[in-house]
């Protein structure tokens, strides 16, 4: 399967994180929920969209 944010494929030794129903990598799950208002999606999604753009 892949990261739902950064798309980068995760293995079976990787963990998986769930975060409103996306299957997110280790250091995409810790930034969306260490952001830095985690009460603002918005700002969750650009970091998510920041990521996609590389
Ligand atoms: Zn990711």
């Amino acid at each position: 399967m892949n990261c739902d944010a950064c798309n980068s494929a995760l293995t079976e030794d990787d963990d998986e994180y769930v975060y409103n129903g996306k299957k997110l990598c280790e250091d995409c799950y810790l930034q969306v929920i260490k952001g830095p208002k985690s009460c603002d999606h918005s700002v969750v999604e650009s970091i998510v969209s920041k990521r996609l753009d590389k």
